[in-house]
């Protein structure tokens, strides 16, 4: 299952399987999971309909998700449990939630604020649970599986994060690419202006000329942000080439050569594309990404 990780964390998509011994059994109990996870999400999703609508609207918009997740499990364990028992209903409910705590845990996306950690919602489905089964031999038996599954995610994580030779070459590997793609943008977008105007004219002219593309980087790199996922790579090499680029630019302030000034120019736009995209990020990701800006003021 780290193999399977490992394939998903490099392509960020489900891979056949290829080296690993795993019998029809268990191949079938993992697409029923898989089911039911399915399931889950959009009993989740018709659930914020129905809230929305009928439940008044001070609710906090964390208590909707874990509302939605209740709902979305109560209409798991009715609607699906004529064919599969109520353990493996509740064991691929709590699949649903488990694989995004592995994301999180894993820190591969930065954290949403409009949603509660997976871990608080995995807490609440369980408290819920508790709540509405009354037989306590039902629950035990229900919340032991939740436990195993919860085991095996677990193993999954400690296999990738600590372990796994094949992980951290993945990382230092992704680590290059993103240190490429982001230098790449910068190097892209920091004279946009400039481009239009001869050679002289960016030497002469001031600062007005040589103009940096804030719109198109921004947008770029939220993709990358959004999309590539490793928002920790990302934030790394943003405070790496911020303070770089500072020190750059102002170590190049003070000379008036043409040559200096087209270097000068070059880090002071660098600088100002990565401060204008971590200022324009809303919350949390400003948060997240604020202590890149902290060597500004010195
Ligand atoms: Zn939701």
């Amino acid at each position: 299952m780290a193999d399977d990780f490992y394939v998903f964390g490099k392509t960020l998509s489900i891979a056949p399987r290829q080296g690993v011994d795993i019998s029809k059994d268990q191949i079938v109990f993992a697409a029923t999971l898989c089911d039911i996870a399915i399931m889950f999400y959009l009993f989740h999703e018709f659930a914020h309909i129905f809230i929305d609508e009928d439940i008044e609207e001070e609710l906090d918009k964390k208590d909707h998700e874990y509302l939605a997740d209740y709902f979305a499990m109560v209409s798991s364990l009715t609607t699906l449990s004529e064919g599969h028992p109520l353990t493996v209903v509740y064991a691929g409910c709590e699949s649903a939630l488990l694989v995004f705590s592995m994301v999180d845990e894993l820190r591969l996306f930065p954290p949403y604020s409009t949603h509660p950690p997976f871990s608080d919602r995995i807490k609440s489905l369980r408290q819920f649970l508790k709540e509405d089964i009354e037989d306590e031999g039902s629950y035990n038996a229900i919340i032991s599986i939740g436990h195993a599954t919860e085991t095996i995610f677990n193993n999954i994580v400690n296999n990738v994060d600590k372990r796994s030779e094949k992980y951290s070459d993945f990382i230092s590997s992704k680590k290059k690419e993103i240190d490429t793609e982001i230098d790449y943008l910068l190097d892209l977008h920091w004279n946009w202006e400039s481009t239009r105007l001869t050679k002289e004219m960016k030497v002469i002219n001031d600062k007005n000329y040589i103009c940096p593309n804030y719109a198109t980087f921004t947008n770029e790199m939220m993709v990358l942000l959004r999309y590539g996922g490793h928002y920790e790579l990302i934030h790394e090499k943003l405070l790496s080439v911020y303070t770089a680029t500072l020190s750059k630019s102002q170590e190049l302030s003070e000379h008036t050569d043409e040559c200096t000034r087209v270097q000068f120019f070059e880090s002071f736009n660098k600088m100002k594309l990565i401060y204008n995209f971590v200022t324009s990020l809303s919350e949390p990701l400003a948060t997240v990404f604020g202590d890149v800006l902290q060597n500004r003021k010195n």
